[in-house]
């Protein structure tokens, strides 16, 4: 008896003819992600994805948790795979299902024959595995209106599958079909979920963490590495780039009135980027900004920092508040990271008393006092390489 996952697909069904792209696309995302657990058979037939370990040593608990993490997938199950035979799937079943069965009180049966020439009906299959498995566990009740668990039996071309849970996938669209986003990321409990919202949509991503030694630490930069791989769990492997900032924000400090300190780094902050960005082939910048959070995320400090994108901003979080982006980051396990207490660069130098309505004319007079193409050409000459 082998185990497999049965995958059921989620909006992708929706993409009429682009759905094959969708689906190539998750299955070679699968592909990827299950390298790291062992060798898989993936095969797309029948209107199912199919995954089969190759090896017994491969553990299905390991791919299943792989496979709860692909966006692209509503929901799958664990299943056995079996020979074609109503005798074998009966007693299979009732193995298979011990455990399952021991947790609760009532069940039905469902069979579904895309073989037609498999000699039973779907009606008859149902009928048949049930009243084995009514016999075997008598404590279990048939219940054909609100049955705790539905058994499934799929008679296809090349087996029989049996199964009963079914695990909730995680949704969204595979990572790859909605182009490339550069997320900009600190070590703060934002910025990774809102990496995750973007990957969910599709988007491939690319890091960018703006570093400021000494006054941001080697640490600081490692917890970032730690979040990215939390994420890369969901959206598959990215670069990161570490950005060298401490030149430009010395001079911010030294050059600037303090009340743009913040809104000048930003600004900094996002041309940087958008040539990194460009340079990756990505159409859009990601940050985890949140509408009125801080000083800097007012409706006119976002205006000034826009001001220097060319290309658009994507702000998943920017109507969450601080307890519904703690929750996901709770759920995609980044949050105990996230709270780990090192600096940011943002955190460096920030002004006592914020412009939280700043004049996009006096915030630019600012800006000029330094020449700041230059030291952006330096930064972005020595950013430092990481793979997630
Ligand atoms: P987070 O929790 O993600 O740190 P935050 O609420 O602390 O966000 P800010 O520090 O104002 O907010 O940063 C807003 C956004 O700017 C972040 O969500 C992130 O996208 C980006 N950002 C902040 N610091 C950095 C950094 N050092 N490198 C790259 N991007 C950064
Ligand atoms: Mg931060």
């Amino acid at each position: 008896m082998k185990e497999v996952i049965l995958i059921k697909l989620g909006e992708i069904v929706l993409k009429g003819l682009n759905r094959k792209n969708f689906e190539d696309r998750l299955i070679k995302n699968i592909k990827h992600r299950l390298h790291f657990i062992g060798p898989c058979k993936v095969k797309n037939a029948q209107s199912a994805i199919t995954v089969t370990p190759i090896f017994d040593d491969v553990d299905i608990e390991d791919v299943a948790y792989c496979i709860s993490k692909i966006f692209g997938i509503a929901a799958f199950s664990r299943a056995c795979a079996v020979e074609k035979d109503i005798e074998v799937i009966k007693k299979s079943a009732g193995e298979y299902l011990a455990d399952h069965f021991g947790r609760i009180s009532s069940f039905k049966v469902e069979a579904k024959r895309s073989d037609k020439k498999f000699p039973f009906t779907s009606p008859e299959i149902a009928k048949e595995v049930g009243g084995y498995l009514a016999d075997l566990y008598p404590e279990v009740a048939v219940d054909v209106h609100n049955p705790d668990a539905v058994v499934t039996v799929e008679i296809r071309d090349d087996a029989a599958y049996i199964h009963s849970e079914v695990f909730r996938g995680a949704g969204g669209i595979p990572v790859g079909t909605g182009g490339n986003g550069a997320i900009l990321i600190s070590g703060g409990i934002d910025s990774p979920v809102a990496a995750y919202m973007m990957a969910k949509r599709g988007i491939e991503l690319t890091a960018i963490h703006f570093a400021s030694p000494p006054y941001t630490s080697e640490r600081a930069e490692e917890k970032v590495v730690s979040l990215l791989k939390k994420v890369s769990e969901y959206s598959g492997k990215m670069k990161m780039y570490t950005v060298p900032f401490t030149k430009i924000q010395e001079e911010i400090r030294d050059k600037c009135h303090e009340e743009y300190f913040t809104i000048i780094m930003r600004r900094f902050m996002m041309m940087i980027a958008q040539k990194i960005a460009a340079e990756n082939d990505c159409q859009a910048l990601i940050t985890g900004e949140s509408l009125g959070q801080v000083a800097s995320q007012t409706i006119g400090a976002i205006a000034c920092t826009d001001e220097v994108c060319k290309m658009p901003v994507f702000r998943p979080l920017i109507g969450m508040d601080k307890e519904e982006i703690i929750s996901i980051s709770r759920k995609i396990d980044t949050f105990d990271i996230s709270i780990q207490p090192y600096e940011d660069c943002c955190t460096v130098f920030t002004p006592k008393h914020p412009r939280t309505r700043p004049v996009l004319k006096n915030v630019i007079e600012e800006q000029n006092k330094i020449d700041y193409e230059p030291l952006i050409a330096e930064a972005v000459e020595n950013v430092k390489i990481t793979e997630i």
